[in-house]
């Protein structure tokens, strides 16, 4: 998994904002909003890019990341921060061709996307400059994505639900202050997960630090990173406070469990090309 963002939604550093965080000089306090993807080993074939959430940042979470085609778009929920990039995914939907791009949601998500995008799922509107979307919905069970078998893990976000994601054992959960007992059964034998993580303090709809250590620990994941993070929480000074299990995770960082098993971690160079977006 590599992370395209792991900001709260506003993003870090936040517009007006003049904390030790939002200042801070270490690209690893800034944080584009919170969304990942998914790049499965295909055999000799094209590695799956598995696209989880589409953020106000996906442009340049793409042209940072390097990717110009997707095989397919994970939505967790509909909050802002987590889908009004939809618009920008035209750019992905001509790398690939033209073809329309496979998006997966709960039922009440792809309501929601509707209304809100209503001319991209519109068949009559005539313009040629929007994304074409082949929209499917999930529940409970597994599916799959370009041969990739995806399964939704449902987690509670204040009055709502939003869906985490288990590939293999690899799992993303984002926006959530409590992980219902039915789905932590879901996640056994995750060994590598990413999990919300806002903030020192409780929140009604975000993990606390505390809370998502102590939720990391019953799944039983051998690594954990966390995600969604806000202006509290400086990345050097929590990761000197974490076990060696948990860390903070950082926008370009990818974490993967290789073919031999063993968790792999690789931090982004500075030497990568394009380099990181400066602010
Ligand atoms: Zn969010
Ligand atoms: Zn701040
Ligand atoms: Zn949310």
């Amino acid at each position: 998994m590599e992370f395209l963002g792991s900001g709260t939604s506003t993003g870090i550093p936040t517009v007006g904002c003049d904390c030790a965080v939002c200042r801070s000089s270490n690209p690893r306090n800034k944080r584009l909003r919170s969304s990942v993807l998914f790049r499965v080993a295909n055999g000799d074939d094209e590695e799956r890019r598995l696209l989880v959430d589409v953020t106000p940042d996906i442009r340049i979470q793409a042209l940072r990341s390097g990717f110009t085609s997707i095989h397919g778009v994970l939505i967790t929920h509909t909050h802002a921060d987590h889908c009004h990039g939809l618009d920008d995914l035209r750019s992905l939907y001509w790398g690939g061709g033209r073809v329309p791009l496979e998006l997966w949601a709960y039922p009440e998500s792809l309501s929601s996307l509707k209304q809100t995008f209503a001319y991209i799922f519109d068949a009559d509107y005539d313009y040629k400059g929007i994304v074409k979307l082949n929209a499917h919905v999930f529940d409970q069970d597994a599916f799959e994505v370009a041969g990739v078998e995806v399964l939704p893990v449902q987690v509670i976000h204040g009055g709502m639900r939003v869906a985490g994601f288990r590939i293999g054992e690899c799992a993303y959960i984002t926006d959530t202050n409590e992980v219902p007992p039915a789905s932590i059964e879901k996640l056994k034998g995750v060994r590598l997960l990413i999990l919300d993580a806002l903030r020192r303090a409780p929140h009604p709809t975000h993990m606390s630090l505390p809370k998502a250590l102590e939720t990391a620990e019953k799944i039983g994941c051998e690594r954990v990173f966390f995600t969604h993070i806000n202006h509290d929480l400086d990345h050097e000074a929590i990761n000197r406070e974490l076990p060696d299990w948990a860390r903070l995770g950082y926008d370009r960082l990818k974490v993967a469990i290789e073919d031999d098993g063993t968790i792999s971690v690789t931090e982004p160079a500075a030497s990568d090309s394009p380099p990181p977006i400066a602010f």
